[in-house]
């Protein structure tokens, strides 16, 4: 039988819920147990496909092509659980759901109300997960903060699914604030207090309070928290602030969470073992040898979460290479103000990441042409392939003006634009190309050797393709095309053939890269950029 544990957030959000979770879902793989991970965001939108960065970060996409949370990528990096889109349920999916049924006649008499209707169809989606996978613990996330009005149905569900799986089979931890207050020189235990107080308002008592803290927390502290919270005083655990989030798992471990979960839920397993991860990722990642500096070229880099993955995927890459990756995060518009010379000058490697929209294009397309002629490793992803066969086609094929039909309707040279079944479709959200596609790789090319493979399968998210009307005109200038779908023939990946590194592609490598397994295109990618920095 499936176990659960249902993890709820309070005092205040950012406290790294999804990372703590993705941490014990580590720490329980580590015991031998089967994990999934599950994320329940309150918000109406059906997914967060239709949300800019500045309202949701960064929007993460499955093998199956679900628009989701960035919190799965957390659960994917950390875990070998592969998300889907049972992985991420929304509080619009849930109403979306409930209403078609109505619509269909599926409660034909009857009101429908958010007690028992809302939380049924909640706890439906909760429960189907652990049926598709056949997981010893699913770890159930509630996005948001207790007190929140939108977060209510799910709290409410996972107080009767508590009820209806019994004691020994689910559990509630509760990820809190224990903030210091300098002024005073001490540690506060009050926000906890409450937040616990408003959990119990609505009949959840948790077993396991997570405190972040800053200062480590005295024996006294975590007394005085477990008698005001009602939680056994073994049970306040630790979570003290890191600069390595891939330490948490072992920082948990010292803490002995995953000895209280599996008495909690009456498991037994063997010993676990979280060497490897310390080798292999936590060593490296705290003390490299060298050192590269990579320019990410986009125009939300003042968010810490618009391009996670990408931040992640570029750590791995210097786990993999034992180098500290120091990430300049340039905003496109300052190159058009600027110049890419004085932007760019000081990095070993560019990359220009997925995008949509026209502001900001320009500076990007400065910089890949700044890259190109300094012989600096480019990688492009998504959007960063399309601006590199904007600039190749426009500077080295001398098509002016050329552009993606996004950009400019009535271009000349239409190099990206949509394909006929594309122009069809007129619903914005979940109508994109995405997921998992295959492509073969041109044998001998720079991408082929990176993936030692010719078949791969990668995941989309993008609207636009490469227009293969002008396919010989830019391979006639030395543009690469290495990579292709079986079908259609559609392009996935080009490279510059009189270019040390420069690799652009149409789908997302850093949804597929984890700290133990970085991909392949980023651990070459760091190379390349490694090897120009010890050679000037
Ligand atoms: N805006 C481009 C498209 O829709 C690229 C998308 C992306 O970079 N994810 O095709």
């Amino acid at each position: 039988m499936t176990k659960y544990i249902f993890v709820t957030g309070g005092v205040v959000s950012s406290l790294g819920k999804g990372i703590a979770c993705a941490s014990i879902g580590r720490l329980l793989e580590s015991k031998g147990l089967k994990v999934a991970l599950q994320k329940c965001d309150p918000y109406i939108n059906v997914d967060p496909g239709t949300m800019n960065p500045y309202q949701h970060g960064e929007v993460y996409v499955t093998d199956d092509g679900a628009e989701t949370d960035l919190d799965l990528g957390h659960y994917e990096r950390f875990t070998s659980c592969a998300t889907s889109k049972e992985n991420n349920i929304t509080t619009g999916k849930i109403y979306y759901s409930v209403i078609s049924k109505e619509r269909r006649g599926d409660y034909l008499g009857g009101t429908v109300q958010v007690i028992p209707h809302i939380t049924d169809e909640i706890k439906h989606h909760i429960r189907l997960l652990a049926k598709k996978g056949k997981y010893d613990v699913v770890i159930v996330e509630i996005g948001g903060t207790v007190g929140d009005i939108e977060s209510l149905p799910f709290l409410e569900a996972i107080r009767q699914l508590r009820l209806e799986l019994g004691r020994n089979n689910a559990i509630n931890i509760h990820l809190t604030l224990v903030p210091y207050i300098r002024a005073a020189d001490e540690i506060k235990t009050k926000p906890t207090q409450h937040s616990v107080g408003k959990l119990r308002e609505i009949g959840i008592q948790p077993d396991i309070l997570l405190c972040r803290t800053e200062k480590p927390l005295s024996k006294k502290v975590k007394a005085k928290i477990a008698l005001f919270c009602n939680v056994e005083e073994d049970s306040v655990v630790q979570a003290i602030d890191v600069n390595e989030i891939y330490q948490i798992p072992l920082i948990f471990k010292q803490e002995r969470l995953d000895e209280i979960i599996l008495k909690l839920l009456n498991l037994k397993c063997k010993d676990n073992d979280l060497k490897d991860w310390e080798k292999n990722v936590v060593k490296p990642a705290i003390s490299p040898k060298y050192e590269v500096k990579i320019a990410v070229i986009g125009k939300y880099i003042e968010l810490q979460d618009a391009y996670k993955s990408i931040y992640e995927a570029l750590r791995h890459g210097g786990i993999a290479n034992n180098a500290k990756v120091e990430i300049k995060k340039v905003d496109a518009e300052v190159i058009e103000e600027k110049g890419a010379c004085a932007t760019l000058s000081d990095v070993d490697g560019i990359l220009v990441p997925g995008g949509f929209g026209v502001r900001g294009i320009e500076g990007k397309i400065n910089a890949i042409r700044y890259a190109r002629e300094n012989r600096i490793p480019y990688f492009g992803i998504c959007l960063g392939m399309q601006t590199a066969v904007i600039e190749f086609a426009r500077n080295v094929c001398g098509l002016k003006k050329a552009n993606s039909t996004e950009f400019d309707k009535t271009t000349p040279y239409p190099v990206i634009s949509l394909l006929e079944e594309q122009k069809k479709i007129k619903n914005l959200g979940g109508t994109m190309r995405l997921g998992l596609w295959s492509a073969i790789l041109k044998r001998g090319s720079l991408t082929f050797r990176a993936y030692g493979k010719s078949h791969i399968e990668e995941r989309h998210r993008h609207r636009y393709e490469f227009n293969n009307e002008f396919k010989a005109r830019l391979e006639k200038e030395g543009l690469l095309i290495s990579g292709i779908t079986p079908k259609q023939g559609l392009v996935e990946l080009v490279e510059l053939k009189a270019h040390p590194w420069f690799i652009a592609c149409q789908f997302h490598p850093e949804f597929r890269s984890k700290p133990d397994k970085c991909h392949p295109l980023f651990r070459e990618f760091i190379k390349a950029s490694l090897k120009r920095r010890k050679s000037i």
